[in-house]
């Protein structure tokens, strides 16, 4: 067995246990691989080991592996901040987008998705810390936001995405109500099916707080190379 094999059943063994532990289907939790910065051979030994889903973060550097590895029925979801001018690469060439925080980034989604292409999965990240610096809508603006954004045709909302403080240990429980709030009130619950948080430091506690996709890099392909400009 190589290397990223060996990682990667480790990290779906701590994903079985955390769901184990929070009395969870330990199905319940998808794996998505951060691939960030790792050249695409790996990426592609990844695959190989049984990986599908895929994120990046880096829109130039994602297309560019995209079209390196368009032999393999790769998954691939884009993570990271999702600038205005730049929704077409990501409606045409994504299967997911989670960093999607503002209606006029959704419709553009929305637009630029091709017909021929199945719907674009998206979930709304929110500023679950409520810090004047970071993305994400604030809590407040969700349901709202889910409402209007619900009847674009070319998007599949999804769910919620959060990239807590690292210091704010109520975070996770905070985004679990109010991905369940939103549930509540949604007219397809069936479609509102995906939390997205957890990383390699704390997949643990954020599936004990229920998390349903862990986007994790670390743990998965060591540490990273850095990025180059
Ligand atoms: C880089 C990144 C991750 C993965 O982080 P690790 O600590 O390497 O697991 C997850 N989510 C987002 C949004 C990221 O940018």
């Amino acid at each position: 067995m190589n290397m990223l094999q060996q990682s990667r059943n480790q990290v779906l063994a701590q994903i079985q246990s955390a769901c184990t532990q929070a009395g969870r289907e330990p199905d319940s939790v998808q794996l998505l691989a951060v691939s960030k910065t790792q050249p695409s051979a790996i990426l592609a030994q990844m695959y190989e080991a049984g990986q599908q889903a895929f994120g990046e973060n880096y829109l130039q550097e994602a297309l560019e592996k995209i079209t390196a590895l368009k032999a393999l029925d790769i998954e691939w979801h884009f993570i990271g901040h999702v600038q205005r001018n730049k929704t077409r690469p990501l409606a045409e060439h994504f299967a997911w987008v989670h960093g999607v925080d503002r209606l006029i980034i959704a419709e553009r989604l929305s637009n630029q998705r091709r017909d021929s292409q199945a719907a674009l999965n998206i979930c709304l990240q929110v500023n679950i810390d409520g810090q004047d610096s970071k993305d994400g809508c604030q809590p407040e603006e969700l349901s709202e936001l889910v409402k209007q954004i619900s009847l674009l045709p070319n998007i599949r909302l999804r769910g919620l995405m959060v990239i807590p403080a690292p210091e704010n240990t109520r975070a996770f429980a905070d985004a679990k109500a109010l991905f369940d709030v939103v549930k509540a009130q949604h007219a397809h619950p069936e479609d509102w099916d995906t939390l997205s948080m957890g990383m390699s430091a704390d997949m643990t506690e954020a599936i004990a707080a229920g998390s349903t996709m862990v986007r994790v890099g670390t743990a998965l392909f060591g540490a990273r190379p850095k990025k180059a400009e």
